[in-house]
């Protein structure tokens, strides 16, 4: 027999949104039993044309598979009216949560709040302005089952624009490719499945969901990539620009930092540090012997200038390696976050029972 462990949680379980607003809200509204087969997060802002045929899409998909599922709509602040529609339809039916943030914090914590609120054991992602497409949803679910805890949907043959997009996204893809231990074509899809403990387990923050994967893996799941449909924007307009490029850098560099270093900052700061000390030292030594045994004028010698930055500059790096140490503690201690997952526990039950019977 096998049994599934979970670490304790507290019953509020920590927020993984950047903004209190968020965690309250979600804490009152949000169910953590996990009760349906399915839930459909989608994050809305400004998609007021496609919300009616997005819902009736999901539908019409997910409706003959007979699984208990719902969706769960996070309106993200839209000024166009999305907000109220969807309460609209939300009234209109039972199997639609509609979630509505206060203002316009961005597609990440908009998700983070549908994960909080959602109560499938399996978490469908994807984008409310139909250029996912819900026909794909059930095959993405099919394979979650052949023992996957993730699927990730690969856009291949995407409906972007040339130039501003495809480019870009080639070029990301390639570099996340290369930064992360996880190989995927496209990182950028939205239409995702995941079991619910790997949501559960990851914390969100920035603009982190692109990296969701990245992330999934860190916390040790099996992930596995399917060819889905991919549709051009057909309302509204895309709510990114180039900028996103550099924010996805940025985001990037954190997550390949919480992969590589997360429980030992020490490490890599300590490392780096060490090296330029010891540098600096050496330096600094052998400019000492030029001046007391040769007499030679070494105060204008770029070679002092080096070894002094060298020198402190190391420092620097080992007590910031010492900070980060701490910080890492207070972050899983905090949170009661331990450093490892474990997918089971196997066996172990007849001795427990034993105990008890003397
Ligand atoms: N979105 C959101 N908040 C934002 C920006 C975007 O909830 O601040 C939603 C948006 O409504 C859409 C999804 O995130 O459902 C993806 O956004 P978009 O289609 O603009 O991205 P693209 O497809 O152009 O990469
Ligand atoms: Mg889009």
């Amino acid at each position: 027999m096998t049994a599934n462990y979970r670490p304790s949680e507290p019953a509020l379980a920590k927020s993984s949104v950047n903004s209190l607003e968020i965690q309250r809200d979600v804490a009152e509204f949000g169910d953590s039993a996990r009760s349906l087969d399915l839930s459909v997060v989608v994050p809305l802002y400004n998609e007021v044309e496609s919300l009616p045929r997005l819902i009736a899409a999901i539908e019409q998909s997910l409706d003959p598979t007979g699984m208990a599922y719902e969706m769960v709509c996070v309106d993200d602040g839209s000024r166009d009216g999305t907000a109220a529609l969807l309460k609209q339809l939300a009234g209109d039916r039972t199997n639609l949560r509609a979630v509505l943030l206060r203002r316009n914090y961005g597609q990440t914590p908009a998700m983070a709040a549908g994960f909080k609120t959602a109560r499938g054991r399996v978490i469908v992602t994807m984008d409310g302005d139909l250029q996912n497409d819900p026909a794909d949803i059930p095959k993405l679910c099919a394979k979650l089952d052949e023992g996957y805890d993730l699927v990730s949907g690969w856009r291949k043959d995407r409906q972007d624009d040339a130039l501003t997009r495809l480019l870009p996204s080639k070029i990301a893809n390639w570099i996340i490719s290369r930064a992360t231990s996880v190989q995927l074509n496209d990182y950028g899809c939205s239409l995702k499945a995941y079991r619910s403990e790997i949501v559960e387990d990851m914390n969100l923050y920035g603009e982190l969901h692109r990296f969701l994967p990245a992330l999934a893996f860190i916390e040790g799941a099996n992930i596995v990539e399917v060819p889905v449909n991919h549709h051009a924007r057909q309302f509204g307009q895309s709510k990114y620009g180039l900028g996103r490029t550099f924010r996805v850098v940025m985001d990037l560099m954190t997550v390949f930092f919480m992969k590589k270093f997360l429980t030992k900052p020490m490490h890599v700061f300590g490392m780096f540090g060490f090296a330029s000390t010891a540098l600096g030292l050496v330096l600094g030594l052998y400019l000492t012997v030029l001046k007391l045994f040769f007499a030679q004028d070494i105060g204008q010698r770029p070679l002092l200038m080096l070894a002094t930055i060298l020198f402190l500059g190391g420092l620097q790096l080992l007590s910031f390696g010492l900070i980060s140490e701490l910080l890492m503690r207070t972050y899983h201690e905090s949170q009661g976050r331990p450093i490892y997952r474990i997918r089971e526990v196997v066996g172990g039950e007849t001795i427990a029972t034993d105990r008890h019977r003397t």
